[in-house]
């Protein structure tokens, strides 16, 4: 079994496969891993999976506290936007209204950038740490903005800690992203995020953590293969 640092809690030991997202979550089928310049490539090598995409980035205490913790209600809005997306054309979506837990649901999100960011990720962002690891914690003015999309892509995207010149605002956006349907989130660790597809859902970590309510979201849409520019033409 692989030895490391586990992602979240940063131990040193046994780490185990988590999936990412939760396997019940759409995340069962096998997949293929392509990295850097090779998934530009014609014929790119990949990691083959039979068991969905995911990676040994946890300890055993870790995975397990956020499939019992957190998983089930990602998988319940995963399978609201499945619904919504299942029964609607591509064009614009309106406001739906989204049952759940939503400070679960947003650590959740955040549980699965760390999964597939750095080692040094939770060291640089400890209130993301900090968060997820207690399910009683919740956080307002934090320095950074959780957003998410709708996305039908047929392939996964994940980038780790990114940085990109925006032309519009004329400043550097700096974040990590993870696409995989039916959702596509966008961490901006600098505070917004100017795509406007994107909700900023932020305030879902503020709300106290046992609420469960109707939330009216009206999210946008990315089919592309990620917000990298690369992939946006
Ligand atoms: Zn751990």
């Amino acid at each position: 079994m692989k030895e490391g640092r586990c992602l979240l809690c940063g131990e040193v030991g046994k780490l185990t496969f988590e999936h990412t997202p939760p396997r019940a979550a759409f995340n069962s089928d096998p997949a293929r891993f392509f990295e850097g310049a090779e998934l530009l490539k014609e014929r790119g090598r990949y990691t083959p999976s039979q068991r969905g995409i995911g990676k040994r980035c946890f300890c055993a205490n870790c995975n397990s506290f956020l499939g019992t913790t957190y998983a089930k209600e990602y998988i319940s809005w995963a399978n609201q936007a499945h619904s919504l997306l299942a029964r609607l054309d591509d064009g614009p979506l309106g406001t739906y209204l989204f049952w759940g837990n939503c400070n679960l649901f947003a650590k959740q999100l955040l549980a699965i950038i760390v999964a597939s960011s750095g080692p040094s990720f939770c060291d640089n962002n400890s209130i993301i740490r900090d968060l997820i690891l207690d399910p009683r914690r919740c956080a307002s003015r934090l320095p950074f903005s959780l957003n998410l999309a709708y996305y039908k892509g047929n392939s996964f995207r994940q980038s780790g800690v990114f940085g990109r010149f925006n032309s519009d605002s004329g400043r550097q956006e700096i974040g990590c992203e993870f696409a995989y349907y039916p959702f596509h989130i966008y961490l901006a660790l600098d505070g917004g995020c100017s795509d406007g597809r994107f909700t900023d859902l932020t305030y879902f970590l503020a709300d106290t953590p046992r609420a469960l309510r109707g939330y009216p979201l009206r999210l946008g849409m990315t089919n592309l293969e990620g917000y990298l520019p690369m992939n946006n033409g």
